[in-house]
């Protein structure tokens, strides 16, 4: 995949902002461990800026969608993808390190020179996507479905499950 570099350094001159469509197959860190991914695709920008005290900040946008497992039914379902996040770039890792005092505040980054702008939005997007994905109610699966000459399931209470383990 070409790379698409914003050059952090030289903000100070101007804003820069890259562009693109990539192929949610190819972002390899992001699908690892997701089902085929066809043929969607996510459009994303980047937007680098200086503020006024030389402070670097990007703005990361992506929209789109990628298939997950469902973890209730193991079905693969699609998810929409819809980020915009602005991070601060700093030079020196002692900067990143002050995120942690600075709850308010952007998220940081550590870049010095040239910044991998699909990189990070690959990043995002990883933070994006739910750990334990699942439908809201699963395909097959409505309650109004259920044959009417059958009775509900009846959902065992949690406390009951407790008291069970309780014994010896
Ligand atoms: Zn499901």
């Amino acid at each position: 995949m070409a790379k698409h570099y914003i050059d952090t350094q030289s903000l100070g001159r101007g804003p820069q902002r890259l562009a693109g469509q990539a192929r949610v197959a190819d972002l390899s860190r992001l699908v690892s461990d997701l089902p085929a991914q066809g043929d969607l695709v996510v459009d994303w920008s980047v937007a680098g800026r200086a503020d006024s005290a030389g402070r670097n900040f990007v703005l990361v946008q992506a929209q789109g969608s990628v298939v997950l497992q469902c973890q209730r039914c193991m079905k693969p379902f699609e998810w929409p993808l819809d980020i915009s996040n602005e991070v601060e770039v700093v030079a020196t890792e002692a900067e990143l390190e002050l995120d942690d005092d600075d709850v308010e505040g952007p998220d940081r980054i550590f870049c010095e020179g040239r910044l991998d702008a699909l990189g990070l939005v690959e990043d995002e997007l990883i933070l994006s996507v739910p750990y334990v994905p699942r439908h809201e109610v699963c395909p097959g699966n409505q309650p109004d479905a259920a044959p009417e000459d059958e009775p509900p399931a009846k959902r065992e209470s949690p406390f009951a499950v407790l008291g069970s383990l309780k014994k010896p």
